[in-house]
């Protein structure tokens, strides 16, 4: 047994350290502060809404430090925190709901028609509405602090976390506490997390990487968490320019990172006290990289997912210069190979699919044991659908997802790497390419691309512009212009859609 009150750790050691910023409103929560709403805010759940272990507890809000509170609140009780996605439509809302059925569900007053709805469908017993003098601060307000904390074990479920659905249905990824613990040591080791830390938390709290990269670590080691309710560019650079604030991390897709190069102010801020900075969640364009080195930002990728805690690989800031399409090597708990097929090991420089082994791994999904079958190889280790290589030297690059990748006259072509291309031609804001299909070649490219803004490229000049640095069969057949491109609610690029609007693009 171990362990797992990060936040009750450091409140008895230094209660006047900051565990968390909300900056919405600019609240200040010190660990002492925070442990001390903790304990009521879970004195609440357990003696109004009979919260006890095992109980799911479900929350719908936008970004705030009140998601970590009460993530803590139902680690005390040992409970199970399910944090939804606010963006995902009613239906969608329904079959997660269905799925983990909570007994609780705190929500946002924005998102009280959707909380109504679900209520109502569920038969949820219990809500608490969210949000300065609401119920939910009053419930904090009046409770006392838990008498008994819940004794929690390495396989006790702390979360049921859902996939992003980029290429599906959504699943529930169980974490556990254990699972927590590893990923918190992986990511203070990679990152090197201390009570120092002052972490701008952008992604959104009901994904793996919002929580764990790095929010849930730096609580670990006693930083700061600030959160943010909404990644917006301009603000971002702000916050991060902030000398009171002070940020030395931040974790960002590349979309994240896109927005804030076109950004007005991105020229002028001074990011000179972000010691590091991370990307990834989607295929890194290698142009961006550039962009931020050029500024004086080393961005170092990241890789992993939902079902691993979520960090499997990260580089080293000093690799990041010659190894400039490489996620790294694999972080110290994990254990990964590659496989050209189900029987062999790929070669140094092969593609092969990742496979991931180790103590921050999911052990399933919830409530899918046939899906959890499908996940999990011989010997224990989770597929992870991601196509890789590995050099001679043990970096790992990403190629793309083996659902992305599509077959041109017999040859495999993976669309990042096309993307990739685009991104290099200086009037290229987005893109993001699909296979579509083609009665000659089976399948061929389709890239779908946004203009920066006045920007003129026509389709010609793009295509010719692939085909200066790639292969022929790699080079798309068409481009099509598009004011957006779909996005998740992480700002990744929605391929399904894609190839739904696309897939008769060329004939
Ligand atoms: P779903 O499983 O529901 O289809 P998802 O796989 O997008 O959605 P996540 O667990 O949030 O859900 O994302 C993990 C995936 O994100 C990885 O399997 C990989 O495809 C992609 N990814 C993560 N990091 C990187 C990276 N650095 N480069 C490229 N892709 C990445
Ligand atoms: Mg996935």
């Amino acid at each position: 047994t171990c362990h797992y009150d990060w936040i009750a750790h450091h409140a008895a050691r230094r209660p006047e350290a900051v565990a968390a910023v909300n900056l919405e409103d600019g609240r200040r929560l010190t660990y002492r502060v925070f442990d001390r709403r903790i304990a009521t805010l879970a004195r609440h759940l357990q003696e109004a809404c009979a919260v006890s272990p095992g109980v799911r507890v479900a929350l719908l809000a936008h970004n705030s430090t009140d998601t970590f509170e009460l993530q803590f609140a139902c680690f005390r009780l040992g409970a199970i925190f399910v944090p939804l996605n606010w963006r995902l439509a009613l239906p969608e809302l329904d079959a997660i709901v269905a799925d983990c059925t909570p007994a609780v569900l705190i929500y946002d007053p924005e998102l009280a028609g959707v909380a109504d709805e679900l209520t109502r469908r569920h038969g949820i017993v219990h809500r608490l509405l969210r949000g300065p003098e609401s119920p939910y601060e009053r419930a904090i307000a009046a409770a006392k602090p838990l008498a008994a904390p819940h004794r929690l074990m390495h396989d006790d479920v702390c979360t049921i976390l859902y996939t992003s659905g980029t290429t599906g249905v959504a699943k529930g990824s169980i974490a556990t506490h254990g699972m927590n613990f590893w990923n918190a040591v992986n990511c203070i080791g990679v990152a090197v997390l201390s009570p120092q830390t002052v972490l701008l938390c952008v992604l959104p709290l009901f994904h793996a990487a919002g929580l764990n990269i790095y929010a849930n670590p730096t609580f670990y080691a006693g930083g700061t968490v600030a959160v943010t309710r909404r990644f917006e560019a301009g603000e971002a650079l702000r916050q991060l320019a902030d000398p009171m604030l002070g940020v030395t991390h931040l974790h960002g897709v590349p979309a994240h990172y896109q927005a804030m190069a076109a950004h007005a102010d991105f020229a002028t801020a001074d990011l000179s006290h972000v010691v590091g900075a991370f990307v990834g969640a989607a295929p890194v364009p290698v142009p961006l990289l550039e962009t931020w080195r050029r500024k004086g930002v080393v961005l170092r990728q990241n890789y992993g997912m939902t079902e691993t805690g979520p960090l499997i690989l990260n580089l080293e800031a000093a690799d990041a210069a010659r190894k400039v399409d490489s996620a790294g090597k694999p972080v110290m708990h994990v254990e990964v190979r590659v496989m050209a097929d189900a029987a062999r090991d790929a070669a140094p420089g092969e593609v092969g699919e990742l496979w991931v082994r180790g103590p921050a791994v999911t052990p399933g999904y919830w409530n899918q044991p046939e899906a959890t079958r499908a996940a999990f190889a011989e010997g224990g280790w989770l597929r992870t659908g991601d196509a890789v290589r590995v050099d001679e030297e043990g970096f790992v690059t990403i190629v793309d997802r083996w659902k992305d990748m599509y077959v041109s006259g017999g040859e495999n072509v993976y669309p990042a790497e096309v993307e990739n291309v685009l991104y290099s031609h200086p009037e290229v804001a987005e893109a993001a390419v699909i296979g579509v299909p083609d009665s000659r070649w089976g399948e061929v490219g389709c890239a779908i691309v946004v203009r920066k803004n006045g920007a003129a490229v026509t389709e010609a000049e793009l295509l010719a512009h692939c085909a200066t640095a790639l292969a022929r069969y790699k080079v798309p057949r068409t481009a099509m212009f598009v004011e957006a491109l779909p996005r998740s609610a992480v700002g990744k690029v929605h391929k399904p859609t894609l190839r739904h609007q696309f897939r008769s693009a060329v004939s």
